[in-house]
């Protein structure tokens, strides 16, 4: 069933959110794959966003037909940061379709440019809407720069997507000025020890690189869920 169909039986919901890439289990059809990329639906504008690319375009085109959405209906990449496991597929999605506005953290701007001279690159700095109620933080670390995403929806939940949390999670949630309101986070929490931003959040979809998932699950058992390439979450 195509993404965009789902909608059709849950009005009452904003996005969907498809993991395209991580490590570990999948769906049936889905390969796995170290790194991470997951696909939003926005249904207010109809526009597919890609948030990273995993490692290997093979897989993740594999991965995109198998949630029945062509290459073409991407509009919009972003780049969480410029490690090889969250940016190494965009080239393979650029060859098939260079008309792309790609978002990196501000500093990876120059490379990309120069790499995907056909796309339209954005290097972000600050907090940015990129598509209706969809917004990137700009680029936040001390020296490895990382931005994250948030889905805000119309009935006051917000939902974060994060590469791999490396400017640590209390930054990235003060970025967007949510201490207490994100409802769902999924992506990599890298080494994160500190969990006290956590206590609010309903939906915990920690993966990839996360190395305290044995901590989380043990700690949040009625949030805490263990992410497969190819699940689908509506929000
Ligand atoms: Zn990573
Ligand atoms: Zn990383």
């Amino acid at each position: 069933m195509q993404i965009a169909d789902q909608f059709a039986e849950t009005m009452e919901e904003n996005f969907s959110v498809s993991i395209l890439n991580n490590e570990g289990e999948t769906q049936d059809g889905y390969v796995s794959s170290y790194g991470f990329a997951a696909l939003i639906y926005n249904i207010k504008s109809k526009k597919y966003i890609l948030f990273d690319t995993g490692n290997d375009a093979n897989i993740l085109i594999h991965n995109l037909k198998e949630a029945g959405v062509a290459v073409s209906d991407i509009q919009k990449i972003v780049i969480s940061h410029d490690h090889q496991e969250h940016s190494g597929g965009l080239m393979g999605i650029y060859k098939k379709n260079p008309n792309l506005e790609i978002y990196v953290p501000v500093e990876n701007q120059v490379k990309f440019n120069r790499k995907y001279p056909l796309a339209q690159v954005y290097g972000v700095e600050g907090i940015l809407e990129i598509d209706e109620n969809i917004f990137i933080s700009g680029q936040l670390g001390n020296y490895l720069k990382e931005q994250s995403l948030l889905l805000k929806t119309e009935y006051g939940k917000k939902i974060l997507l994060v590469g791999c949390c490396h400017p640590g999670l209390y930054d990235i949630f003060n970025a967007f000025n949510c201490t207490e309101d994100i409802k769902a986070i999924i992506g990599g929490l890298h080494d994160a020890r500190s969990f006290t931003c956590l206590e609010s959040v309903d939906f915990i979809g920690a993966c990839h690189c996360t190395r305290n998932k044995d901590i989380l699950e043990i700690r949040y058992p009625e949030k805490f869920h263990k992410i497969k390439v190819g699940e689908n979450f509506l929000f």
